[in-house]
């Protein structure tokens, strides 16, 4: 018997060669969301591919602007684009190779400024950044709403790719070892000061090495969004030098920090222009008398100077603080700080302010605790200002 044959006009439809592919569900790779983390190098080709295949929604969030240097391994940027923001001109392009990709950006720092919302609405994450605070944010914003990332990592002609699915092996910070932790710890002698700013240089990487990484990066995306088999705690490695590239498995850590769940995660309409009062008031409602507020963060409540017996009361996020306002204006020294995670009726002086007065990011998913009981309660009213930023509907 003879297959009917669809013959297609494949010069006028933009997806046509890839409905070749028995397995390729153009409509499910439309209806996905996908979060790219860093506009950078990476960033960049990861962009470009998940705008090629066509990706439906793509949000974009990096806190950098571009620089000439950028130009060597950038193919979204062009020589006008220097002093702008990557993410803004990220989308501008992404939008350019294919008007059907609806993309929406953020100009900011993906530790402090985007909420567990916006993590719980993506299908999956794909992390373009250089460095071990962003992915240790990344991996525990992902552990806590259930949802897969892909890690890149890029070094000269080196390069790794790795698939983190919550519940299916380790993690990224399984993957940490002392020394990593002690990087990481450096950020902590001084707690104002951002672990980005203590190092100076950055990796050297190239275009090429960038393109096979997020190629590879974007391919197992496309295995995700089609429910086929992808190696979840395992890293492929790429060795440029050698053509040698080989699949690790990493070990998992049985009391890791990074597997703690957010379920279940409550809806509320309010948005962060709530008060902590009003908040405590819902609190109640949901768990009782006598539930209280925990912030994933620290809260810098108090800055104080025992020389100069300075205080001052400041109600912000710990990365929402300078060094320079966190230090002491008579002897400019750093500043004891004093910080709290955890609200109750009792701390009057935070009460009356706003959840975006402290500094938390919109769509904030706040932990509720009374005694054994929790519930994390997410500000969804923040939705419409978060997913128009860059006015494309
Ligand atoms: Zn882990
Ligand atoms: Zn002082």
């Amino acid at each position: 018997m003879e297959e009917n044959i669809i013959i297609q006009d494949v010069e006028k439809e933009r997806y046509a060669s890839f409905s070749f592919i028995p397995w390729w569900d153009q409509e499910k790779i439309k209806k996905s969301r996908i979060l790219v983390v860093g506009a950078g190098a990476l960033g960049n080709e990861v962009l470009k591919n998940l705008a090629l295949i066509g990706i439906g929604d793509i949000f974009i969030i990096d806190y950098d602007k571009i620089v000439n240097a950028d130009l060597t391994r950038s193919v979204l940027y062009r020589q006008e684009d220097e002093g702008k923001d990557k993410a803004s001109i990220a989308s501008e392009r992404v939008r350019q190779i294919n008007p059907d990709v609806r993309v929406q950006y953020l100009h900011g720092d993906v530790v402090w400024d985007i909420g567990l919302g916006l993590f719980r609405r993506m299908d999956v994450i794909i992390g373009c950044v250089d460095n071990r605070e962003a992915r240790l944010s990344i991996n525990q914003a992902c552990w806590k709403v259930n949802k897969p990332w892909i890690d890149g990592g890029i070094d000269v002609l080196n390069g790794v790719v790795s698939v983190f699915i919550p519940g299916q092996g380790a993690c990224y910070e399984c993957t940490l070892t002392d020394l990593d932790y002690k990087i990481l710890g450096a950020k902590y002698s001084c707690p104002l000061l951002r672990y980005s700013d203590l190092v100076s240089g950055k990796v050297p990487t190239t275009p090429t090495t960038a393109a096979i990484i997020a190629g590879l990066q974007v391919q197992e995306t496309l295995k995700l969004i089609h429910k086929m088999d992808v190696p979840s705690g395992k890293g492929i490695i790429y060795n440029g030098f050698t053509y040698e590239s080989y699949l690790v498995e990493y070990a998992e850590k049985k009391n890791c920090l990074s597997h703690e769940r957010y379920q279940p995660i409550i809806e509320i309409t309010q948005d962060s222009s709530i008060t902590f009062r009003q908040l405590l008031d819902i609190a109640n409602d949901y768990l009782g008398e006598g539930a209280h507020l925990e912030l994933d963060r620290d809260l810098i409540w108090k800055l104080e100077c025992k020389g100069c017996e300075y205080q001052k009361l400041l109600l912000r996020v710990l990365g929402k603080v300078t060094l320079e306002q966190g230090s002491c204006p008579e002897c400019n020294q750093p500043c004891h700080l004093e910080m709290k995670h955890i609200i109750t009726r009792e701390d009057e002086e935070v009460l009356d302010i706003t959840i975006a007065q402290t500094g938390l990011p919109d769509l904030y998913v706040i932990t509720v605790r009374n005694g054994e009981e929790v519930c994390y309660l997410e500000l969804s009213g923040d939705e419409a200002k978060i997913f128009h930023l860059c006015g494309c509907g």
